[in-house]
């Protein structure tokens, strides 16, 4: 096979179309020998390493304050791991125990930790790649060595490494990493999250093969959205490259379809700054505030003030539109020291969300008094709904404690499949329902989302999925309680399409996928979007849904999504 016919398939991450010449990462810090000796006193060992995870905290916390939105969160959180006292600890004992070098100690005493995290799996064994990024930085303070990083060149380049660390990602410039390949990494992984929100095409997972056999400089062709890298381009792919990077895409804050039917097009924030990040691309509200992101550093419950604050700081970007707040969704992925059990053997199926209501109902009484009182301080039209709801019970309890406490707008979150099969008589209680796909896609499939290995079940595409999807839509018609969809599918443009023709009436997602969601959601008529549907509802796979409806909707191929 000559370079000419090389190509490779990943996970597609972050759609876009772009062609350049490849630039490797800078090779990474090297193992310490177990060799090497404490050259000093070892009770001196805890400072030095002490400083040396001090000023990599520092160096990580000025990088977060020069990064914006999802970039600050994650340099700030890397930068609380590398002021982890365990590490620190650890290490120290390993020198005086063992009476190895501080980098040597550093290196095992990571080692451990990622251990313990790979072996909770999903989310947690994601974490695993910010643990090794601290302990190269720590050692590098150490051993005098440069850190290992992302090429500097002079034309812009399509990145490839095995994986990237979140402080490297976080700081990329779009204007000169124009693509991101990684070897390894899942569909949840920092690298995907990021790229996304940079607007970077990223495939993760494409194998070593991309490592060996992508030679620096080769000029590729990598298509974010089929998840493809092919080596030395056609004329005709380089033409269509031009032709996208020409196109500049905006919304202009009303969604709809062709044919004039409304799809309400929200954002999806976890803060003030992404709140305003969506208010800047015309979302016409917030069709989920993930209020968990404001407290997940929290070792205690918020106060009633910081609260009200955070609450207040969102409602503020959208005066007068809709903003759908979500109740506190402790576990799992998300744990909250406050209200999560950490010694659950399977966090995703234990008390997490609203069932953590159950042992802590003050907890979720605090919450909402706090949300009446910034609804009654602004605007916007606050409509509180909470996740994980799986019971009719369990509804009815949410939407009487909101409107005793004065939030009139009551809904739930679809995310367990026993709620989309119930519906019907859900709805007939809560005032709206929001689909989570990200969930309801994991518990319909048995899939742990986090995992890259299980991406082919983990996918709306699922026709199991889309009929849970179908009967939650028609739950909602018989009560004439609106149904909206707020996970990562709502900015897929294409299943925007099959979910409008299901009867979706919003899309809550990234600001950066409005403009492309709406230009395809224009591109059809309503009587286009059921047929669509129902063509992907009687598909026999995921993948012949996905086909079916992506032959059927070109527009996606001419602006390369
Ligand atoms: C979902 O499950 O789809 C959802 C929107 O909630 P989260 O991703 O926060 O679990
Ligand atoms: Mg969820």
């Amino acid at each position: 096979m000559t370079e000419n016919d090389l190509s490779f398939e990943g996970i597609p991450v972050s759609p876009g179309l772009v062609a350049g010449p490849i630039a490797h990462m800078g090779a990474g810090i090297e193992e310490p020998s177990p060799d090497e000796r404490f050259a000093g006193d070892p009770a001196s060992a805890k400072e030095l390493i002490q400083a040396a995870a001090a000023a990599t905290k520092a160096d990580l916390e000025f990088k977060a304050a020069s990064a914006q939105g999802e970039g600050r969160e994650v340099l700030t959180m890397t930068a609380q791991m590398a002021a982890d006292k365990t590490l620190v600890k650890q290490a120290a004992k390993l020198v005086v125990n063992e009476g190895v070098s501080a980098a040597r100690a550093v290196w095992v005493a990571a080692g451990t930790i990622a251990a313990q995290l790979e072996s909770l799996g999903g989310y947690m064994a994601e974490r695993t790649r910010d643990v090794a990024d601290v302990r190269d930085r720590i050692v590098a303070r150490l051993t005098g060595q440069d850190l290992p990083g992302i090429p500097e060149r002079p034309e812009p380049f399509i990145l490839v490494a095995r994986d990237l660390a979140p402080a490297d990602t976080a700081l990329l410039d779009p204007a000169k990493v124009i693509g991101i390949i990684t070897a390894e990494g899942g569909p949840t992984s920092h690298t995907a999250i990021l790229a996304r929100d940079l607007g970077i095409p990223a495939i993760v997972g494409a194998g070593n093969g991309v490592l060996r056999n992508l030679k620096a400089n080769s000029f590729v062709l990598l298509d974010g959205a089929k998840g493809r890298v092919s080596v030395n381009p056609s004329v005709e792919d380089m033409e269509r490259v031009a032709a996208l990077s020409r196109r500049k895409a905006v919304f202009n804050g009303t969604g709809q379809t062709k044919c004039g039917h409304r799809v309400q097009l929200l954002g999806n924030v976890g803060d003030a700054t992404s709140a305003m990040a969506a208010a800047a691309a015309g979302a016409e509200g917030v069709g989920l505030f993930r209020t968990e992101f404001a407290f997940l550093d929290e070792a205690v419950e918020p106060s009633h003030e910081k609260q009200v604050e955070a609450y207040r700081a969102v409602l503020a970007a959208f005066p007068g539109k809709k903003v759908v707040v979500r109740t506190l969704d402790a576990g799992a992925d998300k744990p909250l020291p406050f209200v999560t059990d950490m010694s659950e053997e399977n966090p995703a199926l234990g008390v997490r969300g609203f069932r953590t209501s159950w042992k802590f109902p003050q907890v979720l009484t605090n919450q909402l008094k706090a949300l009446a009182a910034a609804a009654e301080m602004e605007t916007a039209d606050v409509w509180v709904m909470a996740p994980m709801i799986a019971t009719m019970p369990e509804a009815d309890s949410f939407v009487s404690q909101c409107e005793e406490l004065g939030l009139k707008t009551a809904g739930i979150m679809v995310e367990v499949p026993s709620a989309a099969l119930t519906a019907d008589r859900l709805l007939s209680r809560a005032k709206f329902a929001s689909i989570g796909t990200n969930d309801l896609t994991q518990y319909a499939m048995a899939a742990d989302r986090m995992l890259g290995s299980l991406a082919q079940l983990s996918t709306v595409w699922q026709p199991g999925v889309l009929a849970l999807i179908d009967v939650t839509c028609k739950g909602g018609a018989a009560n004439d309680a609106p149904v909206g969809v707020c996970g990562e599918a709502a900015a897929d443009p294409a299943l925007a399409v099959v979910l409008t023709g299901l009867g979706v009436k919003s899309l809550s997602m990234t600001s950066r996928a409005l403009a492309d969601v709406a230009e395809v959601l224009a591109s059809v008529t309503l009587e286009e979007c059921q047929e669509l549907a129902a063509l992907a509802l009687t598909a026999v796979d995921a993948n012949s849904a996905r086909e079916a409806v992506r032959s059927r909707l070109p527009i996606l191929e001419e602006l390369g999504l």
